[in-house]
């Protein structure tokens, strides 16, 4: 078994910062990457959407800026692993976890830093019929390329800032979009909603429920859908279906250890980003301070990340500095 100082878990942008910062903290880690890349939502759930609020970066594409947050993730050549799933954590003697990779014994480390963000995107599920037998064949949960939707007539089902900000980012290639909201309330940023309903191609169906996704054995033809106000049912013609509504979380993936959690979807943290468990410290989507609304952000996990690391290394070495220098003063 490879011994270390720390594991982080997870190479999603809190996983990459954090990796750096143990960099810069002279801290010996290995990034532990279940999928077979780096970028976490960053990649698998909006690669060719524009980020415009990380600092000092007006308007970058997703997968572009999860590229620089790999290149700086790598400065100070840390290992980083992919197709790495931690599937336990084991406490053992001497204040040591030994990490279980695929199902077998593979790490031990004194610290491990969860950047696990919302694990591995299980999207919710409407649980229609005709929404398994086309899965992939019309049926989708997120937007992994624009052009796949050249032309469609695409129903987004959802009311936040999936459902609006996928509908923005089609708009210019598709033939129309219908967003479906079940409850009337839309949890999507105003600026969003606005921005919609000035599209003329897009349509905002509140109170709408999706019932059944109809086909014709190969591909999406039409949506049933029922209006819970004036109780009428509606057939809408659509040839693409995008359901955003929400992921399963479960702060709960690891069997030998139990951590205190917030409302049961989040690793409860002090604000030193520490868990219940002496060594074992949690940042980004998958941590909260309080039951306070998480901000799950760029910005805010790397936030989180940097002050994580900088507690490891004082956990790790107690004589060291908390907070360490400025990265200006390098030369690098
Ligand atoms: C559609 C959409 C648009 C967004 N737009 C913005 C935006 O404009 N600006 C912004 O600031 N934020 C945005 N966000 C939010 C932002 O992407 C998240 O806050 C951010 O990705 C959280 O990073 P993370 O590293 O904590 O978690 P994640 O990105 O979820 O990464 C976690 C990583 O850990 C891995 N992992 C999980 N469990 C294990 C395990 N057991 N073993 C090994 N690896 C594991 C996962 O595979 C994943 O790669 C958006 C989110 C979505 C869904």
């Amino acid at each position: 078994m490879e011994e270390v100082e720390l594991v982080i878990i997870g190479a999603g942008p809190t996983g990459l910062f954090a990796t750096f910062c143990a960099g810069l903290r002279a801290v010996k880690s290995v990034t532990l990457e279940g999928l077979e890349t780096y970028g976490g939502q960053m990649h698998e759930l909006y690669p060719e959407k524009k980020v415009y609020d990380v600092q000092g970066v007006p308007k970058v594409i997703s997968y572009e800026l999860a590229k620089k947050m790999y290149e700086q993730a790598a400065m100070f050549n840390p290992k980083i692993v992919f197709n790495s799933d931690v599937t336990d954590i084991i406490p053992t003697e001497g204040n040591r976890f030994i990490l279980e990779v695929n199902g077998e014994q593979a790490y031990t480390a004194r610290a491990i830093l969860i950047c696990a963000g919302v694990g591995y995107f299980t999207p919710n599920k409407l649980n229609v019929e005709g929404e398994a037998t086309y899965a992939d064949k019309g049926v989708y949960y997120t937007v992994k390329s624009i052009a796949d939707f050249k032309d469609a007539s695409v129903l987004i089902v959802g009311g936040g800032d999936s459902a609006f900000d996928y509908a923005l980012q089609i708009e210019p290639v598709v033939k129309n979009v219908i967003i479906a909201q079940h409850n009337g309330v839309l949890k999507a940023a105003e600026s969003s909603v606005v921005a919609a309903k000035n599209k003329p191609k897009i349509r905002v169906m509140l109170n709408t429920e999706i019932k059944e996704i109809v086909g014709d054995g190969k591909k999406v033809i039409k949506a049933d859908a029922f209006d819970n106000v004036s109780k009428t049912n509606d057939r809408l013609d659509v040839d693409s279906v995008i359901v955003t509504i929400g992921h399963k979380a479960n702060p709960d993936i690891f069997k030998s250890i139990t951590f205190e959690s917030v409302n049961g979807r989040y690793i409860k943290v002090d604000t030193n980003y520490k868990t219940n468990v002496d060594g074992i410290y949690a940042a980004g989507d998958i941590a909260n301070v309080s039951n306070e609304p998480k901000f799950a952000l760029l910005a805010v996990g790397g936030a989180e990340a940097y002050v994580a690391i900088n507690n490891i290394k004082k956990y790790l070495s107690p004589r060291a500095s908390l907070t360490g220098g400025h990265s200006s003063n390098l030369e690098l």
